[in-house]
């Protein structure tokens, strides 16, 4: 078969299955076609996207000015490598920094690498500025955390499929519970080893668990007090998804200060990824000030594709889409009303037990056994009446739409779920 044909369905997926690892348990779709918050299976059948790769297409599936700005750059220079300058990296490195408030960034392109770097860069701080000695600095982690599918990364992730025969693993990480000042505290006295505390605003994978509203704050002071990078991992959070340009907020620049209840948190180290391209392209970052950043020197640290020409245009054209389009503000305004309305249909329901997100992050977990098959199925009935969204650990089912969705649309696909959500009463 010629590789333009026009593949059924199934032949799509034979094809993976047989020809592909099987890294992945996906919804039996197979899409062909993305614009805004809409995309085509290869029959023809549309569907509201509802988790938008990971919140990593917040701009919309194939924006305009995004894929504008790709094919330019694209066909003009795509990759020089770091061993010469290119005219892009630094227009886009000023750009960056002056957007999220930051003296300077570290390009990479997936979140995962920007993760790794951001360890890399905490520890060299660890021996070169706090005096820790060389191989005892520590780094403390939540419990249930995401941060991507490295070896070092899986080191400290307590998904037993994720880590399990993937040993011996990297040391130097404390695990401690999410959402808990005291634990934290506990242990940044106890350990003066420790370098850095990496968490997610928001965790994500593990379900959507938003913290106590003076949570991100109250663990930034506690850095500071015992001299301790607070690392963000903004990968999933960032960029406007949960109705501020960052979680932590930074250096925000929405004009709409209502959007921000909750006290600012400027993170020593952020960590971004998926939306910093709006989907178009691997790009990641790790941003810091000059005082952390400049421990990397020539040589320490590098990537082939890191800083490409290309990776710079797309994601000054994706951070400008957010700006331009008020996608923090839509978030914020589209998210209370999505939390409200699915509260209407829970006060009756015995399928939901609760809605839990902010912004256009959120989550409802299924009254059902944590290993049912339950929140599967309903997937499966959302995507045969026309919305696409996975579930997450267990009975858990995220739900994450391109931020530029209009109201008159997320009414649609609120109605969408509540009808397929009816369909399970028991
Ligand atoms: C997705 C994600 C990552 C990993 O990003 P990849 O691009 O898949 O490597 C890291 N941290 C968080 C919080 C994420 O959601």
């Amino acid at each position: 078969m010629a590789i333009l044909d026009q593949l059924t369905s199934q032949e799509a997926i034979d094809l993976e299955n047989k020809y592909g690892a099987h890294n992945y348990h996906p919804l039996p779709v197979v899409l062909s076609k993305g614009e805004g918050v809409y995309v085509w299976d290869v029959e023809g059948k549309k569907y509201y996207d509802f988790l938008s790769a990971y919140s990593a297409v917040n701009q919309g599936h194939c924006h305009p000015k995004i894929v504008n700005a790709m094919h330019e750059q694209a066909s003009t220079l795509a990759l020089t490598s770091r061993a010469f300058h290119n005219d892009m990296l630094g227009k886009y490195e000023k750009f960056a920094c002056e957007f999220f408030g930051f003296d300077k960034l570290l390009p990479m392109n997936t979140g995962a690498e920007a993760v790794e770097t951001a360890l890399k860069i905490c520890r060299k701080w660890a021996y070169e500025v706090k005096g820790i000695d060389e191989n005892e600095a520590e780094i403390v982690v939540c419990e249930n955390n995401f941060h991507g599918r490295t070896t070092t990364i899986i080191s400290f992730s307590n998904d037993s499929v994720a880590r399990k025969n993937f040993g011996p693993y990297t040391a130097g990480f404390i695990k401690i519970e999410y959402d808990n000042l005291e634990a934290l505290e506990n242990t940044l006295k106890s350990n003066p080893n420790v370098a850095g505390f990496l968490v997610e605003p928001i965790q994500g994978e593990a379900g959507v668990y938003v913290p106590a509203p003076d949570y991100l704050a109250k663990a930034k002071a506690l850095c500071e007090k015992y001299n301790v990078l607070f690392i963000a991992d903004e990968v999933q959070t960032g960029i406007a998804r949960t109705g501020r340009l960052l979680a932590t907020c930074g250096n925000c620049s929405c004009e709409d200060k209502n959007c921000s209840k909750e006290p600012e948190v400027k993170p020593d180290v952020l960590i971004l990824g998926k939306a910093l391209s709006g989907g178009a392209y691997p790009v990641s970052a790790v941003l810091a000030d000059d005082a952390v950043m400049n421990v990397i020197r020539p040589g320490n640290h590098g990537s082939t594709f890191g800083g490409n020409p290309v990776a710079a245009a797309v994601a000054m054209a994706a951070l400008e889409v957010v700006r331009d389009e008020k996608l923090a503000e839509n978030a914020f305004k589209l998210g209370e009303l999505f939390r409200s309305e699915l509260n209407k249909f829970i006060e009756t329901s015995t399928i939901v037990n609760l809605v839990r997100g902010k912004g256009l992050l959120n989550a409802i977990v299924i009254n059902d056994r944590e290993d049912s098959e339950t929140a599967w199925n309903i997937c499966l009935a959302l995507r045969d009446n026309g919305l696409l969204a996975k579930p997450t650990h267990g009975n858990i089912i995220r739900f994450a739409p391109p931020l530029v969705m209009t109201e008159e649309q997320l009414m649609d696909c609120v109605s969408i779920i509540v009808k397929t959500l009816k369909q399970f009463e028991k």
